[in-house]
Parts: C-alpha cells; sequence; structure tokens
C-alpha cells in the first residue's frame, strides 16, 4: 500500500474506532495527551494510543493491538506497534509489566498496583487497593531509589474444592469461570 494511501486509511479510521464507545479519546485529545508525555503524535502514534485507552484500563501485548488495528483497518505493522509501545512506557503512558518471561504485557494503568496472574490461561487481574498492602522498602543502596515495584500472585484453581498444587498439570482445567470473564 502506498504511504498516501496509508494515511488515507488512517485518517478515516479514527472515527470509526470513536464511534467503538461513548467516552473513547478523540484523536485531539489523545495528540494532546501524547504531548503531554513528551511524545511527538505522529499518525500512527494517535491511532494506536487511541486503540490502547479507547475502552478503559486494561492489560495487552503488541500482538492483541495489531489484531484490533487490523480488524478496524488500521494499516500498522506489528514492529511499529512494538515501537511505539515502546516509546509510550519508556514515557511513562503506560506500564510495563513484568508477568510473563515470553510475551511484554503493558498496563494502561500506571499507578503503583499488584497483579492476579492465572496458571490456567495466563490472565491478568488487578488486585484490589486493599487486597495487598506494601510496606517501606528498606535497605536500597546509597545513591539509588525505588522506581518501579511489581508483585505478581499467580493462582491456581480450585476444583471440587481442592486447591491443586503446583505440580499438577493444568491443561484439563477449565478457563470458564470463577476466572473473569473480561479480565482487566
Ligand atoms: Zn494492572
Amino acid at each position: 500500500m502506498a504511504l498516501s494511501e496509508q494515511h488515507h486509511a488512517l485518517r478515516h479510521a479514527e472515527p470509526a474506532h470513536r464511534l467503538r464507545g461513548v467516552g473513547a479519546p478523540t484523536a485531539d485529545g489523545v495528540a494532546r495527551r501524547l504531548r503531554a508525555a513528551g511524545i511527538r503524535p505522529t499518525r500512527q502514534r494517535v491511532a494506536i494510543c487511541s486503540l490502547l485507552f479507547g475502552g478503559g484500563d486494561r492489560h495487552v501485548t503488541a500482538e492483541v493491538l495489531f489484531e484490533e488495528a487490523q480488524r478496524i483497518k488500521i494499516p500498522i505493522s506489528l514492529a511499529t506497534i512494538y515501537n511505539c509501545l515502546h516509546t509510550f512506557a519508556k514515557r511513562r503512558l503506560i506500564r510495563e509489566l513484568f508477568v510473563d518471561p515470553t510475551t511484554t504485557y503493558y498496563d494502561t494503568n500506571t499507578s503503583d498496583h499488584c497483579h492476579f496472574v492465572s496458571q490456567v490461561d495466563g490472565s491478568i487481574m488487578d488486585v484490589p487497593a486493599a487486597g495487598i498492602q506494601l510496606g517501606p522498602i528498606e535497605g536500597v543502596p546509597e545513591g539509588l531509589h525505588v522506581v518501579d515495584v511489581q508483585v505478581v500472585v499467580r493462582l491456581r484453581p480450585k476444583v471440587d474444592g481442592r486447591s491443586i498444587s503446583p505440580a499438577e498439570d493444568l491443561s484439563g482445567v477449565s478457563t470458564t469461570p470463577p476466572y473473569p470473564a473480561t479480565p482487566v
């Protein structure tokens, strides 16, 4: 696809995306948000940022965003999405999560909070604020300060009231509730 066609498609993809939900960010609002974070609002960055923040807080991978972009005909490569997410995380617009050694997840909620991760399906959920209390961190080496604390609480289901031990195979375990259908 020629560059001019890509720009045309991008220009016309934005209004379609805005229609997805009441309160979804406008392209102007997203551009302002990017500038405020010190990020130059290129058309592709605006499109990716709109996708990211269009549906409330969530934990997302580059691959998921790529699929969403393809679905609404935004012509952005996976490599561009990787680069954008990396830039956004560097500027603290989103938070990189260290929950899965094979995939990088990003959190649109950059506030300090911990995560539950299901070992059945890998779904990630926020631990409620009252669910965990972190005390002050002592012993930080002289001259350094804490910039990020990540706590991951890994979960296994109970089946028929019985906990499944870490050594047991989970391949036959259902991914239906008690897991939330749409984990945050
Ligand atoms: Zn989160």
